[in-house]
């Protein structure tokens, strides 16, 4: 955001005028340029975090190992980080040792694409060593320096040229294209909470398509978990967000413990279940009380992978209209409890109880049973006679 920039180059004047070299870079740079929405706008430094710490008054640790602190002194909390080198590779995943340097250039060096090691020194003035500008205009992504070695370094790279791709809808430029195909056993030494990560991206960018036939054209998804059979699938759909584009990669692979083999939480897991019932239903018409129990997140995203699988009648409107209509949204809003059914009775809880309650829900849900205190003593005693 503009506000963001703005406290980012005030951090940059004053690091500047304690006589260190001070930029944005990475991403806020790229979509600076490419006129798109900028999230987060970092600052790299030749300053060392120490003395970085020195030039302003409010700074938060955050990142000890990575050299980054947390500026709070410009209103909006501003990441800085000092301009680094990465040491050997030995497990394809992390550098060794990171060292702090003084060149910018040096910290551009290690970044992986060439739209990505852009860096701004003041608003008008764009560090710009490998063509990032060039590719950016021709819609390419490319490794800084040598492909292969750079996925070498670090496989999960691979991942991340598939995701910016999918994201920018931008093309892999050749050779970086055939340094994936050579490195693709590599993602194996990836974590698979990084690969999450990447994916969570992915499923909800605006090309997801484009993503899955470069993974699977690239070898990458032969190392990852899913069949990748269904790809075709992916054809014109987009999430808005990246549970809808979970449940929709699992419905594809009809499997709904993909998200957990990826390591997804309890919630997305639960959330994919979900879809999963929902979507059974959606097949003829969800009943009122399976519109009850699950969420309007659930419904959307269901109604949205129906349709798009199966083109169905149900709109996502009419289905939310019609669980907006239930008598009741939840089960608090019942006019009597199971104290009443003891009490009308005189009996004893049990298994009875419990029972009588899911007829009372299921009742009131489809209308035969009218949600008033009075009516429902009327139906209880029909029903329940002990
Ligand atoms: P987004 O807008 O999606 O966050 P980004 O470019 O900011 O995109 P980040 O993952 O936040 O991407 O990383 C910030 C920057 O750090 C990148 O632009 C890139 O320069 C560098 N970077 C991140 N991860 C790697 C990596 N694995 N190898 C090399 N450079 C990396
Ligand atoms: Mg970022």
């Amino acid at each position: 955001t503009t506000m963001q920039f703005d406290a980012a180059f005030k951090v940059i004047d004053a690091l500047q005028l304690a006589g260190y070299d001070a930029v944005v870079v990475g991403g806020a740079v790229r979509d600076t340029l490419l006129g798109v929405p900028v999230h987060d706008v970092d600052v790299a430094t030749s300053a060392t975090p120490k003395q970085t710490k020195t030039v302003f008054q409010k700074t938060v640790d955050i990142g000890i190992e990575h050299g980054t602190i947390l500026v709070l002194d410009m209103g909006e909390p501003i990441e800085v980080t000092t301009f680094r080198t990465e040491g050997t590779y030995a497990d394809h995943r992390r550098p060794d040792n990171v060292d702090f340097v003084t060149d910018l250039a040096e910290d551009l060096r290690r970044r992986d694409f060439t739209i990505n090691a852009m860096a701004l020194r003041s608003k008008t003035d764009i560090v710009d060593l490998f063509g990032g500008q060039d590719d950016l205009a021709a819609h390419i992504v490319r490794a800084v320096g040598v492909a292969e070695e750079r996925f070498a370094e670090d496989a999960l790279r691979m991942l991340r040229a598939v995701r910016f791709s999918a994201k920018l809808n931008f093309d892999v430029e050749q050779q970086t294209y055939t340094a994936m195909k050579k490195r693709a056993a590599d993602l194996r030494f990836i974590a698979i909470e990084r690969i999450k990560a990447e994916f969570d991206q992915i499923v909800r960018s605006g090309q997801p398509y484009r993503a899955f036939q470069l993974l699977v054209d690239t070898g990458l998804s032969t190392y990852l978990p899913g069949s990748f059979q269904t790809i075709e699938q992916w054809r014109g759909f987009k999430a808005q967000d990246s549970l809808t584009g979970w449940a929709f990669f699992s419905y594809l692979e009809q499997d709904v413990q993909l998200i957990s083999r990826y390591r997804g939480s309890n919630k997305e897991q639960r959330f994919v279940k979900h879809v999963f019932q929902a979507l059974q239903t959606l097949k003829t018409a969800p009943t009122p009380r399976e519109l009850f129990d699950l969420d309007e997140v659930v419904w959307q995203a269901a109604t949205m992978i129906a349709n798009h699988v199966w083109q169905t009648n149900h709109t996502v409107e009419d289905i939310l209209a019609t669980k907006a209509a239930l008598p009741i949204q939840q089960k608090n809003d019942l006019a009597v409890t199971g104290k009443e059914f003891l009490a009308w009775s005189g009996q004893k809880g049990g298994p009875w109880l419990k029972e009588a309650l899911q007829q009372l829900l299921n009742g009131v849900l489809d209308g035969t049973i009218l949600n008033d205190e009075q009516h429902i003593r009327g139906w209880f005693e029909r029903e329940w006679k002990f």
